[in-house]
Order: structure tokens, then sequence, then C-alpha cells
């Protein structure tokens, strides 16, 4: 289809003639990274690749996503015997990578994701199937949530359900549409939660084995302060930006709180306690 010179592959998605060989770079930028990590080039990777991936599944392309980057990724450490967790904090549920690997008990996948929203999937009760049956986790989250609801999610659920995987890489899909300027979506965020997180989910494996792929982000100047506080975190940079002479807005733009969501994080506890998953 890009050969032919791109058109649209659904109503959201349209392709240029150089989509496709965009895609299949932002695809392979996971595969380099992992064997730059294994050639101890970095203690981590932050992959700022486009076209995301997140919503395109094996066989189908949507929602601006053409090859399920962090899936090719994942699925390659996963065939060489690793355990890999995927953490999605994209706004929009990460369908396609949940499709790929709903019943992998190899893979866990994570998401947050602001409910009611495109694409319609990521409920609680989607948990995986068969030998992936708890292996997917699904935090749907209201509108206006903030930074502290994901913090409480994480500390709460998330943590100890890695803990029981014992993930031995992890990959975080890191869309920063949840920011709150951010014109798709209307959740909370602000570029300072971003660090908290990425840091909490960094600390569940060494370094080495950390990789960051980028997803959506549609406020350019949210997707650049939320990019540059997540690389800090990747660098070991936790101290001040400004005494390190390092641009970054997390600093102005800090942590937020009170918003919405502590109803939604409980109903997601209850259900997993409720499978004795948690
Ligand atoms: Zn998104």
């Amino acid at each position: 289809m890009c050969t032919a010179g791109g058109g649209r592959l659904d109503p959201d998605t349209y392709a240029s003639p150089g989509s496709f060989d965009a895609a299949r770079l932002a695809a392979g930028a996971g595969l380099t990274a992992v064997t730059a990590l294994r050639a101890g080039h970095g203690d981590a990777a932050f992959c700022a690749v486009r076209p995301p991936g997140h919503h395109a599944s094996a066989t189908e392309s949507m929602g601006f996503c053409m090859i399920s980057n962090v899936a090719v990724v994942a699925a390659s450490l996963a065939d060489e015997g690793e355990r890999v967790m995927v953490l999605d904090y994209d706004a929009h549920h990460g369908n396609g990578t949940q499709a790929v690997f709903y019943g992998d008990p190899r893979v866990l996948f994570v998401s947050y994701h602001q409910w009611p929203l495109y694409p319609g999937t990521g409920r609680v009760q989607e948990t995986g199937i068969d030998a992936g049956a708890g292996t997917t986790l699904n935090i749907p989250l209201p509108a206006g949530a903030t930074g502290d609801i994901y913090l409480r999610a994480f500390d709460e659920i998330v943590a100890p359900v890695a803990e029981r995987f014992a993930p031995t890489w992890v990959i975080v899909s890191a869309g920063f549409d949840a920011h709150r300027d951010d014109p798709l979506t209307d959740m909370g965020l602000a570029a300072g939660d971003y660090g908290p997180l990425t840091a909490r989910v960094l600390a569940l494996v060494p370094a080495g084995r950390r990789l960051v792929m980028l997803e959506g982000g549609y406020d350019l100047d949210a997707l650049t302060s939320c990019s540059a506080e997540v690389m800090r975190q990747l660098a070991g940079l936790t101290g001040s930006a400004a005494a390190r002479g390092i641009r970054s807005s997390g600093d102005a733009e800090g942590p937020t709180s009170a918003g919405p969501g502590f109803d939604a994080v409980d109903a997601v506890a209850r259900h997993w306690h409720q499978q004795g998953w948690l």
C-alpha cells in the first residue's frame, strides 16, 4: 500500500509512501537496543520512534500504529527464555500488545489507561487466557486521574503482581498522552509524574535490562518535557536537573495529586484478590 502511494489503513491511520520503512525501523529499534545493552553500551535505552505500535496486533494496523514495536522485542526476548514485563502508561489501552500475549505466560502486560476511551478494550476483567491467565493486568482509570493514583496502583497492585511474575526484562510502552495538556485525552498527569512511575518499574530489573519505547503523545511541549523526565530517570539523574544544567520542565511541573480514581484502583485490587493472584 505504501509503495502504491499510501492511503488510509483505518479512519484514524494515514500511511504515506515512507510509512512502511519508518514502521520497520521503529519495530527493529527495540532489537537494536537489546543488542547494544547486552554489549554493555549502556544501562537502559530509550527508543524515540514513530509510528507508535501498541494498537497494532500481529495481523492488523490501527490507531496510528502499523507494527507493534514493543511486541516485536518482547517476543524476541521471550523466545530467548527471558521473562518480560511490559508496562504501558499511554492513555489509551494497548490492545495490540495485549492481544499478542494474551495467552502467553512469558510476558506480563500491564496497562494504565483512561476509561472509557479508544479503542474500548482494557477492562479490569481482561486478565489473560489459558496459560496466560493472570499475566494481563488492566488498570482503567477515570478522566482526570492524577499521579498519586498511578503510584498507588503501582504500589498496591502492579508491584506485588510483578514480584510474583519475576521479570528479567522491563519494557515501558511510554505514551505521554496522559499529560493534562494532551489534546486527545482527559487525564491529569504532569511531566513530574513520569519520573517516579518510571523509576518504580525500572527498579524491578537490573541495569542493562531496561527498555523504553515511545508510543503516543500529541502535545509537543508535553511530549518534550515528559520524555526528558523519563530519560533523566534512565540516566540516573534523579537530583535537581537545574543543578546539573539539564533543561527539564519536570522540575517546574511537579507531581500531581487529588484527582479521581481511588475507587477504580480498589476495583482492580478486588478483582485480582478474588482471582487469588494478589
Ligand atoms: Zn495513546
